[in-house]
């Protein structure tokens, strides 16, 4: 069976409450190895450590998303730091900057990400980023971040130059469900043209359903479903694709 790993996937939201074992179990069967679990508020981190505490399969990343700034406090740094400390997570995320919905509050957004990336680099994690509208911004302050290790840009979907500024700091790049949409030809040109070695997979679950399940809970169970996609996209089989991007995201997080 192909190895197969989701590498962003909020299986511990409440979308999965009622049947998270059976599609644990399906992904199991599927040939999934390992789900990172992101985290996105400091509330939202001990049922994620829970879950993964509980299921093997299950990886954790602690982080403060930016799409939550409102929830956010300034002690939750503190908590993240003291939480990193006790639970050793594969990464921190999910972090980073989102100026497609919360264009106004920039500078908090950066402040929180730039001290996220500072924690990274003191624990030598690697890092998952959540960017729209605000890669060249993103570049600048990795640009700044000496030392980083590097991480995974969830649903990247820029240019094919940021992509090589993402490359020159040490970054893979997750394709998910948006590729499957037959309007989405720059992103799938763009995920033809980057090297298969810096691609992983992701479903980013319960959120961004696949073409032709608009509407629906997305889950880790459609992993096989992107694979396909993207074998079919660069005329490369699913067995080198699905080897490849699970060496790559094994090899970032360290996972055993
Ligand atoms: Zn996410």
């Amino acid at each position: 069976m192909m190895p197969l790993i989701d590498s962003h996937c909020h299986l511990d939201f409440n979308a999965f409450d009622h049947d998270r074992e059976q599609v644990l179990d399906h992904c199991k069967a599927l040939g999934l190895t390992h789900i990172i679990v992101p985290g996105v508020t400091r509330d939202s981190w001990p049922a994620l450590m829970n879950h993964c505490a509980q299921h093997e399969m299950m990886r954790p990343a602690l982080g403060l998303h930016p799409m939550f700034m409102q929830s956010h406090q300034d002690s939750d740094l503190d908590a993240l730091e003291q939480a990193i400390e006790n639970h050793m997570p594969v990464a921190i995320g999910e972090i980073g900057l989102d100026f497609f919905l919360n264009g106004h509050d920039k500078e908090a957004q950066t402040a929180l990400f730039e001290a996220q990336i500072q924690l990274a680099i003191t624990f030598e994690l690697p890092v998952i980023l959540h960017v729209r509208k605000a890669h060249d911004e993103v570049l600048k302050v990795l640009r700044q971040a000496r030392g980083l290790k590097g991480g995974i840009v969830h649903a990247f979907n820029g240019s094919m130059q940021q992509a090589e500024f993402y490359m020159q700091q040490g970054f893979l790049f997750g394709v998910g469900g948006a590729v499957t949409y037959p309007r989405a030809q720059k992103l799938q040109r763009l995920f033809c043209d980057l090297p298969l070695t810096s691609i992983v997979l992701e479903t980013d679950a319960p959120d961004m359903p696949l073409a032709g399940h608009q509407g629906e809970r997305n889950s880790p169970e459609m992993i096989p479903q992107v694979l396909e996609k993207l074998a079919e996209l660069r005329d490369e089989s699913a067995e080198l694709i699905a080897e490849t991007t699970s060496n790559n995201c094994r090899k970032l997080l360290e996972l055993v």
